[in-house]
């Protein structure tokens, strides 16, 4: 099972670039059960248009993180230590 920091920074690697299978698979299944990295999710796809219709001014991913809710963030740098039984 992903982490919720290793789930967002897939979602936001896809604005990078198209996911393998096997990622777009752990993102899926992170997803179905996660409605706070659903909702980040849904951040980013709206990032990505706004970078497609405004090419001119296309956020970095490390801004589009920034652009996430105040809740999800939280809840991702409290994951980040000690959910051992999150890891992989
Ligand atoms: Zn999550």
């Amino acid at each position: 099972m992903l982490s919720c920091r290793h789930a967002t920074g897939l979602a936001s690697l896809a604005l990078e670039r198209p996911l393998t299978f096997r990622e777009r698979l752990a993102l899926r299944g992170h997803l179905l059960i996660c409605s706070s990295c659903r909702r980040a999710q849904r951040q980013f796809r709206i990032m990505r248009e706004l970078m497609r219709s405004a090419p001119d001014a296309a956020p970095s991913p490390q801004a589009a993180a920034g652009a996430m809710p105040e809740d999800v963030r939280e809840r991702l740098s409290d994951t980040g230590r000690g959910a051992d039984e999150d890891r992989g």
